[in-house]
């Protein structure tokens, strides 16, 4: 992997990691208050059947709490070394699907907001993404923008077929076109999360490369799992859903990292 290019694209990841990391500590001040509790509530019960049975049972939920918080500290280094990392496959799906839902539930309650959760998970996913090495064929990489980004005066339908672009040059579609052309991926337009996934089924990526806003790439990336998905937080200068923008910056360098 190119490491001067793979830094270029980390550098965007360092902005929102303090808050997932203060989270996944406060998470695991939790995980030993709750397990505390899961011991001591039952402890009179458990003595009265069997003197040894606070003790057989305190073992277990140490255990437990010990693979819970050995897979915290895993992803907490994770994030703060920015290297490739072992595991990395299997904490990206415990991000998905565990980490991130506990992450909102603990910002709701810190009064942290959910936008930037959302970035924030965004930015780990890119970097558990960034730590696979691994790359595709150009015919296996999609790249899945919003509708949003075609400009709003624009007459073209291009939500079925991207190429009816007549590249006019007035929204980033026509660089997107071209940059798709030139590697030969494939590129796809989405009007919303259910016409996303079906272009996902449709098109079997190994890799993603998806812009949106925070809430649309947070439920894509958890939608497409295992399918690994980087993400790009697209530009609204005119506020959401209209004539948003791509750092095609970002997209260029994203498609040179996975590419063979
Ligand atoms: S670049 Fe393509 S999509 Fe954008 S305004 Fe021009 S014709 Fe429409």
């Amino acid at each position: 992997m190119d490491s001067n290019l793979s830094q270029d694209v980390k550098k965007a990841v360092k902005s929102q990691k303090p808050i997932f990391v203060g989270l996944l500590a406060f998470s695991c001040l939790i995980v030993l208050a709750v397990a505390f509790f899961l011991w001591w509530v039952p402890y009179i019960g458990l003595v009265n059947i069997y003197h040894g049975l606070p003790l057989i049972y305190g073992g277990i939920l140490a255990g437990i709490v010990l693979v819970i918080i050995a897979g915290i500290v895993l992803l907490i280094s994770t994030v703060v070394m920015e290297k490739e990392i072992f595991l990395s496959h299997e904490l990206r799906g415990a991000v998905v699907h565990i980490v991130f839902p506990l992450m909102v539930f603990l910002g709701r309650l810190l009064g942290i907001p959910k936008e930037r959760i959302q970035q924030s998970f965004v930015e780990i996913n890119n970097q558990l993404v960034l730590s696979m090495p691994f790359k595709v064929k150009p015919e296996r990489l999609l790249l899945l923008m919003p509708h949003c980004l075609q400009d709003n005066e624009c007459k073209v339908r291009i939500t079925g077929n991207v190429r009816n672009c007549e590249r006019c040059g007035r929204c980033e579609i026509k660089e997107l076109v071209e940059l798709a052309d030139e590697n030969d991926v494939k590129l796809s337009v989405a009007t919303g999360g259910t016409i996303a996934r079906r272009i996902v089924v449709e098109n079997k990526p190994e890799l993603i490369i998806a812009t949106a806003c925070e809430r649309d790439l947070t439920s894509g990336i958890q939608d497409s799992y295992p399918i690994p998905v980087y993400g790009i937080l697209n530009k609204r200068p005119y506020g959401p859903c209209f004539n948003t923008q791509v750092d095609m910056d970002e997209v260029k360098q994203a498609m040179r990292l996975f590419l063979r």
